[in-house]
């Protein structure tokens, strides 16, 4: 019980889904330097079982992803009883209209347009793991 802390005892585990190695990249070293764990999935069978078998405290999905894309790949994590509790955010580099509601209508509980901007990055992490921020 150390309210007064901005960084939690035991680190969130956050998993990013992503295709593009450099945005995984970007997203995986904001998130380390504040003391995240990142689990790294670069498509959907790594995504599913990343997040079977460690269970993250949040996951960043892409929403444009080859084959599978991420709206698909949430649905299925929602509709798993091992993965449906877990909040999944949105990435999208599309901030075209019915974009936000089409991720949300998928499960996503939040929605982040690239380029990402850190500061909304960490407070959505913050919001979604209750970990840090404010
Ligand atoms: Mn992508």
């Amino acid at each position: 019980m150390s309210g007064a802390d901005d960084r939690p005892a035991v680190a969130a585990r956050i998993l990013v889904v992503e295709d593009n190695p450099l945005n995984l990249e970007l997203v995986t070293d904001m998130l380390s330097d504040e003391g995240y764990l990142v689990l790294q999935a670069e498509d959907e069978t790594t995504a599913l079982r990343l997040a079977r078998e460690e269970g993250p405290d949040l996951i960043l999905m892409d929403i444009q992803l080859p084959g599978a894309d991420g709206l698909e790949i949430t649905r299925k994590l929602r509709a798993d009883p091992a993965t449906g509790g877990i909040p999944i955010v949105a990435l999208t580099a599309h901030a075209m209209r019915g974009e936000e509601e089409k991720a949300r209508d998928a499960g996503c509980v939040g929605f982040l347009t690239k380029p990402l901007r850190m500061q909304d990055l960490l407070q959505a992490v913050a919001q979604w793991t209750r970990t840090g921020g404010d």
